[in-house]
């Protein structure tokens, strides 16, 4: 399966708000037009029927690309590295060769800072429910609901992550608080207003309208509830540059295609997007120095006898994702992939 393009017809941004952004990266940045893409644009020119179901495909094509992806990895990610499945935070320039373990807890680690850094710690009372949006198999739900007594609920696209998150709940007596379902971030099944934090760990990178997956974070958010988008982005643009390098764009176009990254965008685009959207309280980081040992360390582990046995009886996905994984490296050593913390607070 290969991974498609949404059409920029669902990179939805109003037009005033689309002007209003600094860099219209957010528009802009997709990888270039796939054969579905031109397939939508041919049929645009004979009508909006045919855009229409051309973009349905597209998006659903996507949709499944993702689930396969993680279907088919989700095991021997959890079977290396356990059921986190995103970077790691370190103190920056530590030269301290650190364990498997070690790794570990920089990703629990990952999820106190950013939990820290938008202020929810001081007020882990308020947390009652709790949304994962892109859950994987639901470490970050259970790690949340141990630590505030919350309820979380956690959503994926792949029905294999969605059980093993389950399984997981119960084989941890969690199962009265968190629960996990296969559900799209892009039209997420819950009401209105209703949960404390919206939390978004590394699964942003997949959505295909950046403006969407914000707005819906943001009407599932409670009035006065905090939204954590934690994920990697492509370096701000400068001043006057109106898009990245054509060298940084293939580097980014072929991880792209790799992991199901449909469209790119910079943190400052979204720090833009949730003030387009009059939230409060926004804040942002660049944590790509604290992330700097996390893939060196992925592809040590992939190198081990047990890595690589797991990774051929993984399958195709996974020795492709292996072999991407030094380009990750290459993009944050050139500056062109950044690792950001997004946060903001809906207002009351
Ligand atoms: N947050 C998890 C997993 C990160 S991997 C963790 O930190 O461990 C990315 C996750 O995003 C996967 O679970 C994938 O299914 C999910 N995802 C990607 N696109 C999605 C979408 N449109 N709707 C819901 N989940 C999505």
């Amino acid at each position: 399966m290969k991974a498609t393009l949404a059409p920029s017809s669902l990179i939805s941004l109003p037009r005033h708000k689309v002007s209003s952004l600094r860099s219209p990266s957010l528009l802009l940045q997709s990888q270039r037009p796939s054969s579905a893409l031109m397939t939508t644009t041919t049929a645009a020119s004979r009508g909006s029927v045919a855009v229409t179901a051309a973009a349905t495909s597209s998006v659903e094509a996507l949709r499944e690309g993702i689930a396969e992806f993680y279907n088919e990895t989700s095991g021997l990610w959890e079977e290396i590295w356990g059921d986190h499945m995103h970077h790691g935070f370190y103190d920056p320039d530590s030269s301290v060769q650190l364990s498997d373990s070690g790794h570990r807890e920089a990703q629990i680690r990952m999820i106190e800072e950013s939990l820290r850094f938008a202020g929810v710690t001081e007020e882990e009372k308020k947390i009652k429910r709790v949304v994962d949006v892109g859950c994987g198999i639901g470490g970050s739900s259970r790690y949340i609901a141990s630590k505030f007594g919350a309820e979380c609920i956690g959503i994926t696209l792949s029905p294999v992550q969605a059980k093993r998150a389950n399984d997981l709940a119960t084989a941890q007596s969690l199962s009265h608080k968190v629960s996990f379902q296969v559900a799209d971030a892009l039209e997420q099944p819950f009401e209105d207003g209703i949960f404390d934090l919206a939390w978004s760990m590394e699964s942003g990178e997949h959505m295909p309208d950046k403006a969407k997956f914000v707005k819906e974070l943001v009407r599932v958010a409670a009035p006065g509830g905090r939204i954590i988008i934690v994920t990697w982005c492509h370096r701000n643009l400068s001043q006057g540059e109106e898009a990245l390098q054509p060298w940084e764009q293939n580097l980014l176009d072929r991880i792209c295609k790799t992991f199901y990254l449909p469209a790119r965008c910079s943190t400052s685009d979204y720090v833009d997007l949730l003030q387009s959207l009059s939230l409060q309280d926004i804040k942002c980081a660049d944590w790509s120095e604290n992330v700097a040992p996390f893939w060196p360390a992925v592809i040590r582990t992939a190198l081990t006898w047990k890595g690589l046995v797991s990774l051929l009886r993984s399958g195709m996905k996974s020795i492709k994702g292996a072999l991407t994984m030094p380009l990750m490296i290459e993009g944050y050593k050139k500056g062109v992939i950044k690792f950001g913390i997004i946060t903001c607070q809906k207002p009351l």
